[in-house]
């Protein structure tokens, strides 16, 4: 069973958690640390022998082409995560297709390839936005990962489905959420994040492996400030978010190791094209 490996590609100070710290006009004046996270993380999967899926900003994208052209070239798939982490709930629906163009473009240059995957910002496509899955479509996106399905409370839309389903009649468009376990009949978060760094990893594989054991793949992301230990601490931010954001961090890239050596992993578009045949259409 072929697991889905990705990476949320944004920098230390792009996390929705500092959003009320750090404001975007802001952000050019900043330490960019993303570059050299990423390439770490290359390394890290060339080691293991793993492909995986870089959901990417497009702001990220125009300020670290080479890590870009890195990405692609290793063999790995380069896919869209927005423009600049704006949750796509806050959007009307002609800007959120908006958004999705110009991130589109600017990946496109910046890795050579057809962008054809997509992550809504803090899985922000939930309840009150299904019309960003028909913009989605209608943009000819083959997948989004955008749906977590469970309740947390950043995110979360707790009655779709916990596997691949279509969100769209009439589209051959695949969302994938994020993984989740079953424990008492109770939905977990299990498919990476704080979560994988916060809790201890047996966690993590109990959950991946009674995924595979209901005969799904699952779908694992993290983020390059999370194998960053020495980067930059956002002192004003609010206590949860510090303790959220910084635990762990020097763990995190030994975790990451027994992760990928435990289970096979692969891009999300592979993902998608097996997920595709077994999913259906669902609307609530
Ligand atoms: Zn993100």
């Amino acid at each position: 069973m072929v697991n889905g490996l990705s990476v949320d590609v944004e920098d230390w100070f792009q996390v929705g958690a500092f959003e009320n710290t750090i404001s975007r006009e802001h952000w050019d004046g900043l330490e960019l640390r993303v570059g050299d996270n990423v390439a770490r993380i290359l390394d890290l999967f060339d080691g293991a022998g793993v492909k995986a899926t870089f959901f990417t900003l497009g702001w990220v994208a125009e300020r670290n082409k080479a890590a870009m052209r890195a990405i692609v070239e290793r063999g790995h798939e380069l896919a869209s995560h927005g423009y600049d982490h704006t949750r796509v709930f806050t959007f009307s629906p002609a800007e959120f297709a908006e958004d999705l163009a110009k991130a589109r473009a600017i990946l496109e240059d910046a890795g050579g390839q057809p962008i054809t995957g997509y992550r809504a910002p803090s899985f922000s496509i939930d309840a009150r936005n299904r019309w960003a899955h028909d913009i989605l479509a209608e943009q000819g996106y083959v997948y989004s990962s955008s749906v977590a399905p469970v309740v947390h409370d950043h995110y979360g839309w707790r009655e779709a489905p916990r596997f691949a389903f279509r969100p769209v009649e009439g589209s051959e468009l695949v969302e994938i959420p994020v993984t989740t376990a079953l424990l008492k009949g109770k939905r977990l978060a299990a498919g990476g994040g704080g979560f994988f760094r916060v809790l201890p990893y047996g966690f993590s594989r109990w959950a991946i492996g009674q995924v595979n054991r209901e005969g799904r793949p699952a779908v694992f992301y993290f983020h390059p400030w999370e194998v960053d230990p020495d980067q930059p601490r956002v002192a004003g931010a609010p206590l949860r978010s510090r303790i959220r954001h910084y635990t762990n961090l020097s763990k995190m890239e030994g975790k990451l190791s027994r992760l990928l050596g435990d289970f096979a992993w692969g891009r999300m578009d592979e993902i998608a094209q097996g997920e595709k045949a077994r999913s259906r259409v669902w609307s609530a």
